[in-house]
């Protein structure tokens, strides 16, 4: 049922939490009339065929990827860059799907994740206050550049375009096909231990595929909405997402289609429509924009894509579910994807009163654990980083949790990143992990602009231990 009393600007009567004010209104609109002309980066078919798939994830038959840095750039759009993190994820997942044994819905947080929250709108540096740096898409990382420039989400579409094209490129031509790990930069990843338990994963699979094509298991007949014929974006599903912070970019991305059902003929009259955000498959509501009366949850009630919320320590069990009504009054699975990220010491004391008022409403949700965003520290030597340790706290707690409560964790949401330093080395931007990071390495190739990262080696180690954990 389409939202009552919304349009794709109803938003705008609203308060907006993290607002950026612009110079010159009527730059402002010059360029969003012009993005509102420019086409789709995603189409309704593809964001049907996720919200299937994540109904079910919900539904316990897949597990949710959500993965990548925590802020795009536009200067780290380039082909290395692009290729590793698909890469990074693509490995991430072949690990998930051997442990679990369940099919991986794989959402990057890629092509588009350029916008970020801030907790304070002026930043000290050294004896100056400037405007904080708010993503590419607003102002520029040099404080000298802190003037938010309408112009640049005019560039963020055109980055998001070149990114997903070119994942495009790559995955319908044969990138994630099982012949190619070795390519996925996996030829970076020191360990020879970790390497090893990677190839031996990659060849059971690969006999595993073998054997499923021999016996010819295929789904030929299935609508593409409902996961049949090809894959989107190649050979396997791959699916795009960033955080809709910028509520007047979203809109002007926001176009009203007729629902693709292929099952229902035409003689049975007019299909009805839907509005899409078509600047990526899936978006996320951030901790600090989800408020009840507030113009992010107005804006995200309306539309059509799977949506995901992040809910933090402060968020209460009543007004998750006050939440859930606003943005799924009719229940519909696979629309509302939970992204818990309390910090690891928090779990025990917030999740089960979630789980449970969530189970009493009635409300389908995926749950997915962010172990990332609640477990930033700061070095002694300043740096912000995270503790490889207290990311798999969180995440073990979280599937205990869950598991006490007659719940289950349906994935995962991580930061992390396949960059490679010029000489091919791996960032250090979080502690520990089979590397052992210490404190004093951190500088040596911190290269993150915002949220520390896991880095190649690190991931696989996350996605090592989550999959011997559903092994059990
Ligand atoms: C993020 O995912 O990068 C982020 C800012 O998360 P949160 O809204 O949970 O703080
Ligand atoms: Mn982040």
């Amino acid at each position: 049922m389409p939202a009552t009393n919304w349009t794709p600007s109803s938003w705008q009567s609203k308060p907006a939490a993290q607002d950026v004010v612009y110079p010159d209104p009527e730059h402002l609109s010059r360029v969003l009339a012009k993005i509102k002309q420019l086409p789709p980066l995603v189409t309704p078919s593809e964001i049907e065929r996720l919200r299937h798939q994540l109904s079910l994830v919900q539904r316990n038959e897949a597990f949710l990827l959500h993965a990548g840095d925590c802020a795009e750039s536009f200067d780290a759009c380039t082909h290395e860059n692009i290729s590793n993190k698909i890469g990074l994820i693509l490995s991430v997942s072949l690990i998930l799907i051997w442990g679990a044994r369940l099919p991986v819905v794989r959402i990057g947080r890629i092509a588009g994740q350029y916008a970020k929250p801030r907790s304070s709108a002026i930043e000290k540096i050294g004896d100056r206050e400037v405007l904080s740096f708010r993503g590419d898409n607003v102002n520029g990382l040099s404080p000298d550049d802190r003037t938010p420039d309408p112009e640049r989400m005019l560039s963020a579409y055109f980055h998001s375009t070149t990114t997903l094209n070119y994942i495009r490129g790559l995955l319908s031509s044969g990138f994630a096909s099982l012949d190619h790990p070795r390519d996925w930069s996996l030829s970076h990843v020191r360990s020879p231990g970790l390497r090893k338990e990677f190839e031996r994963i990659t060849e059971g699979l690969q006999d595993a595929l073998g054997f499923t094509r021999t016996i010819g298991l295929g789904w030929e007949n299935t609508p593409y909405e409902k996961g049949g014929s090809r894959s989107v974006l190649g050979e396997v599903d791959f699916y795009t997402s960033h955080e809709g912070l910028m509520l007047n970019f979203e809109e002007a991305m926001t176009h009203a289609f007729t629902l693709p059902d292929s099952s229902k003929p035409e003689s049975e009259g007019p299909r009805p429509t839907a509005f899409y955000n078509t600047s990526a498959h899936f978006l996320w509501i951030g901790d600090r924009t989800r408020q009840l009366n507030g113009a992010h949850v107005e804006y995200f009630r309306g539309i059509r894509n799977p949506i995901g919320i992040k809910v933090g320590p402060s968020m209460q069990d009543e007004e998750l579910i006050r939440l859930l009504d606003i943005v799924n009054p009719d229940k519909e699975s696979g629309r509302v994807t939970l992204i818990t990220r309390y910090g690891a010491a928090k779990v025990e004391k917030h999740l089960p009163g979630h789980i449970t008022a969530v189970q009493r409403s009635g409300h389908p949700v995926i749950w997915i654990c962010d172990p990332m965003h609640g477990n930033t520290l700061t070095s002694s030597t300043g740096l912000k980083t995270r503790h490889f340790g207290t990311i798999i706290s969180e995440l073990t707690a979280c599937i205990r949790t869950h598991a006490g409560v007659g719940s289950r964790l349906g994935g995962v949401s991580l930061e992390f990143t396949g960059e490679l330093t010029e000489d091919g080395f791996s960032v250090t931007e979080c502690l520990g992990g089979s590397m052992g990071l210490a404190e004093e390495e951190l500088g040596l190739r911190y290269q993150s602009f915002c949220d520390p990262r896991l880095n190649f080696e690190q991931s696989l180690d996350v996605a090592f231990l989550i999959s011997d954990h559903f092994k059990r």
